[in-house]
Protein backbone atom coordinates (compact mmCIF):
# COMPACT_ATOMS: atom_id res chain seq x y z
CA UNK A 1 0.00 0.00 0.00
CA UNK A 2 1.30 3.53 -1.10
CA UNK A 3 1.73 6.48 1.43
CA UNK A 4 -0.04 9.42 0.98
CA UNK A 5 1.65 12.45 0.59
CA UNK A 6 0.74 15.20 2.79
CA UNK A 7 -1.02 17.25 0.11
CA UNK A 8 -3.33 14.18 -0.78
CA UNK A 9 -4.48 14.65 3.53
CA UNK A 10 -8.11 14.23 2.27
CA UNK A 11 -7.30 10.71 1.30
CA UNK A 12 -6.95 9.65 4.87
CA UNK A 13 -9.69 8.25 6.74
CA UNK A 14 -11.11 10.51 9.70
CA UNK A 15 -9.30 8.41 12.44
CA UNK A 16 -6.01 8.58 11.04
CA UNK A 17 -6.52 12.55 9.96
CA UNK A 18 -7.09 13.08 13.88
CA UNK A 19 -4.30 11.48 14.80
CA UNK A 20 -2.24 13.06 12.58
CA UNK A 21 -3.31 16.65 13.80
CA UNK A 22 -2.66 15.42 17.14
CA UNK A 23 0.89 14.49 16.59
CA UNK A 24 1.41 18.21 14.76
CA UNK A 25 0.36 19.46 18.06
CA UNK A 26 2.27 17.17 20.38
CA UNK A 27 5.27 18.23 18.39
CA UNK A 28 4.74 22.07 18.51
CA UNK A 29 3.69 21.64 22.45
CA UNK A 30 6.87 19.75 22.99
CA UNK A 31 9.09 22.81 21.38
CA UNK A 32 6.86 24.71 24.34
CA UNK A 33 7.65 22.60 26.78
CA UNK A 34 11.30 22.59 25.69
CA UNK A 35 11.74 26.02 27.16
CA UNK A 36 8.80 26.50 29.56
CA UNK A 37 9.83 23.99 32.32
CA UNK A 38 7.01 21.24 31.10
CA UNK A 39 9.45 18.36 31.21
CA UNK A 40 11.86 16.98 34.06
CA UNK A 41 13.68 14.04 35.17
CA UNK A 42 12.61 11.09 37.47
CA UNK A 43 14.88 8.90 38.51
CA UNK A 44 15.09 5.04 39.15
CA UNK A 45 17.71 3.32 41.58
CA UNK A 46 19.78 -0.09 39.91
CA UNK A 47 20.92 -1.79 43.03
CA UNK A 48 24.53 -3.53 42.58
CA UNK A 49 24.00 -6.35 44.17
CA UNK A 50 28.06 -7.30 44.55
CA UNK A 51 28.24 -3.90 46.48
CA UNK A 52 24.88 -4.24 47.76
CA UNK A 53 24.26 -0.76 47.30
CA UNK A 54 22.62 1.41 44.84
CA UNK A 55 25.20 2.82 42.66
CA UNK A 56 23.25 4.22 39.82
CA UNK A 57 19.98 5.76 39.09
CA UNK A 58 18.09 5.35 35.33
CA UNK A 59 16.97 9.22 34.40
CA UNK A 60 13.46 9.10 32.39
CA UNK A 61 11.39 12.12 31.22
CA UNK A 62 8.62 13.31 32.52
CA UNK A 63 6.03 15.57 30.67
CA UNK A 64 3.19 17.43 32.44
CA UNK A 65 1.13 19.25 29.81
CA UNK A 66 -0.89 21.96 31.11
CA UNK A 67 -3.70 20.91 29.01
CA UNK A 68 -3.27 17.71 28.34
CA UNK A 69 -1.83 16.50 31.82
CA UNK A 70 0.88 13.70 32.16
CA UNK A 71 1.51 12.59 28.62
CA UNK A 72 4.10 9.26 28.40
CA UNK A 73 7.57 9.13 27.24
CA UNK A 74 6.32 5.97 24.87
CA UNK A 75 3.96 8.88 23.27
CA UNK A 76 6.43 11.53 22.65
CA UNK A 77 9.56 10.03 21.95
CA UNK A 78 8.99 8.69 18.59
CA UNK A 79 7.53 12.01 17.58
CA UNK A 80 10.84 13.78 18.95
CA UNK A 81 12.81 11.07 16.89
CA UNK A 82 10.35 11.60 13.65
CA UNK A 83 9.97 15.63 13.82
CA UNK A 84 14.09 16.41 14.00
CA UNK A 85 13.60 17.43 18.21
CA UNK A 86 15.59 14.50 18.97
CA UNK A 87 19.17 16.43 19.53
CA UNK A 88 17.92 19.11 20.80
CA UNK A 89 15.66 17.09 23.63
CA UNK A 90 18.97 14.50 24.47
CA UNK A 91 20.97 17.66 25.70
CA UNK A 92 17.93 18.99 27.74
CA UNK A 93 18.09 15.96 29.69
CA UNK A 94 21.87 15.12 29.71
CA UNK A 95 22.17 18.72 30.92
CA UNK A 96 19.36 18.73 33.28
CA UNK A 97 20.72 14.84 34.86
CA UNK A 98 24.43 16.28 34.99
CA UNK A 99 22.68 19.21 36.71
CA UNK A 100 21.37 16.98 39.12
CA UNK A 101 24.31 15.31 39.93
CA UNK A 102 26.35 18.17 40.65
CA UNK A 103 23.51 19.24 42.94
CA UNK A 104 23.46 15.52 44.96
CA UNK A 105 27.17 15.37 45.30
CA UNK A 106 26.60 18.75 47.34
CA UNK A 107 24.61 16.84 49.48
CA UNK A 108 27.04 14.01 49.76
CA UNK A 109 25.30 11.73 47.60
CA UNK A 110 27.40 10.08 44.49
CA UNK A 111 26.10 8.51 41.54
CA UNK A 112 26.93 7.02 38.52
CA UNK A 113 23.94 8.31 35.87
CA UNK A 114 22.42 6.64 33.50
CA UNK A 115 20.89 8.32 29.90
CA UNK A 116 18.73 6.90 27.67
CA UNK A 117 19.88 8.11 24.38
CA UNK A 118 18.29 6.94 21.01
CA UNK A 119 19.37 6.30 17.42
CA UNK A 120 18.92 9.70 16.03
CA UNK A 121 21.40 11.34 18.57
CA UNK A 122 23.94 9.12 16.98
CA UNK A 123 23.62 10.89 13.12
CA UNK A 124 25.25 13.76 14.12
CA UNK A 125 28.70 13.59 15.28
CA UNK A 126 28.60 16.57 17.57
CA UNK A 127 26.74 14.88 20.75
CA UNK A 128 30.73 13.91 22.60
CA UNK A 129 32.21 17.14 22.24
CA UNK A 130 28.68 18.59 23.71
CA UNK A 131 29.01 15.91 26.69
CA UNK A 132 32.86 16.98 27.26
CA UNK A 133 32.49 20.29 27.19
CA UNK A 134 29.61 19.89 29.67
CA UNK A 135 31.06 17.69 32.16
CA UNK A 136 34.20 20.15 32.27
CA UNK A 137 32.27 23.13 32.81
CA UNK A 138 30.36 20.96 35.89
CA UNK A 139 34.10 19.64 36.81
CA UNK A 140 32.15 16.63 36.68
CA UNK A 141 34.47 12.99 36.00
CA UNK A 142 33.07 10.94 32.66
CA UNK A 143 32.75 8.07 35.12
CA UNK A 144 29.44 9.66 36.11
CA UNK A 145 27.92 8.82 33.43
CA UNK A 146 26.22 5.66 31.50
CA UNK A 147 24.09 5.91 28.00
CA UNK A 148 21.66 3.37 27.57
CA UNK A 149 20.50 2.46 24.01
CA UNK A 150 18.14 -0.41 22.75
CA UNK A 151 19.94 -2.89 20.77
CA UNK A 152 18.49 -1.92 17.24
CA UNK A 153 19.88 1.76 17.49
CA UNK A 154 23.61 0.50 18.18
CA UNK A 155 23.13 -2.28 15.80
CA UNK A 156 22.43 -0.17 12.81
CA UNK A 157 25.29 -0.69 10.91
CA UNK A 158 26.70 3.35 10.48
CA UNK A 159 30.53 4.25 10.65
CA UNK A 160 28.92 7.55 12.22
CA UNK A 161 27.77 6.04 14.76
CA UNK A 162 30.04 3.23 15.64
CA UNK A 163 32.70 6.71 16.30
CA UNK A 164 30.75 8.53 18.09
CA UNK A 165 30.05 5.12 20.48
CA UNK A 166 33.73 4.49 20.36
CA UNK A 167 34.75 8.26 21.52
CA UNK A 168 32.19 7.90 24.00
CA UNK A 169 34.16 5.05 25.10
CA UNK A 170 37.48 6.37 25.18
CA UNK A 171 36.22 9.09 27.09
CA UNK A 172 35.37 6.67 30.00
CA UNK A 173 31.63 7.12 29.80
CA UNK A 174 29.81 4.10 29.46
CA UNK A 175 27.60 2.15 27.07
CA UNK A 176 24.62 -0.16 28.09
CA UNK A 177 22.34 -2.01 26.03
CA UNK A 178 18.92 -1.56 26.98
CA UNK A 179 15.84 -4.10 26.38
CA UNK A 180 18.55 -6.56 25.44
CA UNK A 181 16.58 -9.91 23.88
CA UNK A 182 13.26 -8.29 22.25
CA UNK A 183 15.75 -7.13 18.92
CA UNK A 184 16.81 -9.62 16.68
CA UNK A 185 21.20 -9.22 16.93
CA UNK A 186 22.87 -11.44 19.34
CA UNK A 187 25.89 -11.07 21.35
CA UNK A 188 28.14 -12.23 19.64
CA UNK A 189 27.42 -10.23 17.09
CA UNK A 190 27.75 -6.80 20.06
CA UNK A 191 31.44 -7.66 20.97
CA UNK A 192 32.49 -5.52 18.39
CA UNK A 193 30.48 -2.74 20.15
CA UNK A 194 32.47 -0.88 23.04
CA UNK A 195 29.70 -2.12 25.36
CA UNK A 196 29.83 -2.27 29.51
CA UNK A 197 26.37 -2.96 30.31
CA UNK A 198 23.42 -5.61 29.11
CA UNK A 199 20.03 -4.68 30.57
CA UNK A 200 17.80 -7.80 30.16
CA UNK A 201 14.28 -6.66 28.87
CA UNK A 202 11.69 -6.65 31.66
CA UNK A 203 9.38 -8.62 29.47
CA UNK A 204 11.56 -11.47 30.66
CA UNK A 205 11.75 -10.61 34.00
CA UNK A 206 8.39 -9.20 35.01
CA UNK A 207 6.81 -12.92 35.43
CA UNK A 208 9.92 -14.31 36.41
CA UNK A 209 8.86 -15.58 39.66
CA UNK A 210 6.18 -17.81 37.54
CA UNK A 211 7.18 -18.80 34.38
CA UNK A 212 10.13 -21.34 33.73
CA UNK A 213 10.56 -20.08 30.30
CA UNK A 214 11.53 -16.77 31.42
CA UNK A 215 14.01 -18.39 34.30
CA UNK A 216 15.47 -20.19 31.60
CA UNK A 217 16.13 -17.44 29.37
CA UNK A 218 17.16 -15.19 32.24
CA UNK A 219 19.68 -17.35 33.53
CA UNK A 220 21.42 -18.41 30.37
CA UNK A 221 21.20 -14.81 29.11
CA UNK A 222 23.24 -13.96 32.55
CA UNK A 223 25.55 -16.53 31.68
CA UNK A 224 26.33 -15.36 28.18
CA UNK A 225 26.95 -12.01 29.41
CA UNK A 226 29.60 -13.00 31.72
CA UNK A 227 31.18 -14.92 29.36
CA UNK A 228 31.46 -11.85 26.99
CA UNK A 229 33.00 -9.45 30.27
CA UNK A 230 29.67 -7.56 30.47
CA UNK A 231 28.01 -6.32 33.42
CA UNK A 232 24.22 -7.84 33.77
CA UNK A 233 21.16 -5.44 34.55
CA UNK A 234 17.93 -7.23 34.84
CA UNK A 235 14.67 -4.47 35.27
CA UNK A 236 10.94 -5.20 35.74
CA UNK A 237 11.91 -6.43 39.24
CA UNK A 238 8.53 -6.53 41.00
CA UNK A 239 8.57 -8.87 43.70
CA UNK A 240 10.81 -10.46 46.21
CA UNK A 241 11.14 -14.16 44.83
CA UNK A 242 12.74 -12.34 41.29
CA UNK A 243 14.94 -10.67 43.40
CA UNK A 244 16.31 -14.00 44.62
CA UNK A 245 16.27 -15.90 41.97
CA UNK A 246 18.22 -13.40 39.56
CA UNK A 247 20.64 -13.17 42.94
CA UNK A 248 21.38 -17.07 42.91
CA UNK A 249 21.48 -16.55 38.99
CA UNK A 250 24.42 -13.52 39.37
CA UNK A 251 23.09 -11.59 38.12
CA UNK A 252 25.17 -7.94 39.13
CA UNK A 253 22.46 -5.34 39.21
CA UNK A 254 18.36 -5.25 39.49
CA UNK A 255 15.85 -2.10 38.91
CA UNK A 256 12.02 -2.11 39.11
CA UNK A 257 9.30 -1.20 41.17
CA UNK A 258 10.26 -3.82 43.98
CA UNK A 259 13.15 -1.32 44.56
CA UNK A 260 11.90 1.87 43.90
CA UNK A 261 9.45 3.58 41.31
CA UNK A 262 11.09 6.05 39.75
CA UNK A 263 10.77 9.42 41.61
CA UNK A 264 11.52 13.26 41.68
CA UNK A 265 14.99 14.39 42.50
CA UNK A 266 14.24 15.44 45.92
CA UNK A 267 12.04 12.34 46.36
CA UNK A 268 14.59 10.27 45.25
CA UNK A 269 17.34 12.04 47.57
CA UNK A 270 15.21 11.01 50.67
CA UNK A 271 14.21 7.80 49.11
CA UNK A 272 18.07 7.00 48.86
CA UNK A 273 19.27 8.55 52.31
CA UNK A 274 16.96 5.79 54.05
CA UNK A 275 17.26 2.39 52.17
CA UNK A 276 18.73 -0.25 52.97
CA UNK A 277 19.69 -3.47 50.76
CA UNK A 278 19.48 -5.79 53.78
P1 LIG B 1 13.23 2.11 29.23
O1 LIG B 1 14.49 2.86 29.02
O2 LIG B 1 13.26 0.65 28.97
O3 LIG B 1 12.79 2.42 30.73
C1 LIG B 1 12.16 1.49 31.59
C2 LIG B 1 10.68 1.77 31.72
O4 LIG B 1 10.09 0.80 32.57
C3 LIG B 1 10.35 3.12 32.37
O5 LIG B 1 9.14 3.59 31.81
C4 LIG B 1 10.16 2.73 33.84
O6 LIG B 1 9.36 3.65 34.56
C5 LIG B 1 9.48 1.40 33.70
N1 LIG B 1 9.74 0.48 34.83
C6 LIG B 1 10.79 0.46 35.67
N2 LIG B 1 10.69 -0.53 36.57
C7 LIG B 1 9.52 -1.18 36.31
C8 LIG B 1 8.85 -2.32 36.91
O7 LIG B 1 9.30 -2.93 37.87
N3 LIG B 1 7.67 -2.70 36.33
C9 LIG B 1 7.13 -2.04 35.25
N4 LIG B 1 5.97 -2.50 34.78
N5 LIG B 1 7.75 -0.98 34.67
C10 LIG B 1 8.91 -0.55 35.20
P2 LIG B 1 8.96 5.08 31.30
O8 LIG B 1 9.60 6.02 32.28
O9 LIG B 1 7.52 5.27 30.98
O10 LIG B 1 9.82 5.14 29.97
C11 LIG B 1 9.45 4.42 28.82
C12 LIG B 1 10.52 4.48 27.76
O11 LIG B 1 10.65 5.83 27.25
C13 LIG B 1 11.91 4.15 28.27
O12 LIG B 1 12.05 2.74 28.33
C14 LIG B 1 12.78 4.79 27.22
O13 LIG B 1 12.87 4.00 26.07
C15 LIG B 1 11.98 6.04 26.87
N6 LIG B 1 12.54 7.19 27.63
C16 LIG B 1 12.26 7.61 28.89
N7 LIG B 1 12.98 8.71 29.21
C17 LIG B 1 13.76 8.97 28.13
C18 LIG B 1 14.75 9.99 27.83
O14 LIG B 1 15.10 10.85 28.65
N8 LIG B 1 15.33 9.94 26.59
C19 LIG B 1 15.01 8.98 25.68
N9 LIG B 1 15.65 9.00 24.48
N10 LIG B 1 14.12 8.02 25.93
C20 LIG B 1 13.49 8.02 27.13
CA1 LIG C 1 16.58 2.57 29.65
CA1 LIG D 1 14.55 -1.03 29.05
CA1 LIG E 1 4.00 -12.21 38.82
Amino acid sequence: QAKAKSQDIGVYETGSDEKHLKQIRLVNDLKIALTEDQLTMFYQPKVDLHEKRVTQVEALIRWFHPELGFIPPDEFIGLAEQSGLMPTLSRWVIRRVLNDAVQWQSEGVDLIMAVNISAYDLAHDDLPDYVMRLLKDLKLSSRHLILEMTESAVMQDSNQALSILNRFNSEGIKLAIDDYGTGYSSLSQMKSLPVDELKIDMSFVLNLDESKEDQAIVQSTIEMGHNLGLTVVAEGVENRKSWSLLERYGCDKLQGYYISKPQNSQNFLQWFKEYDVN
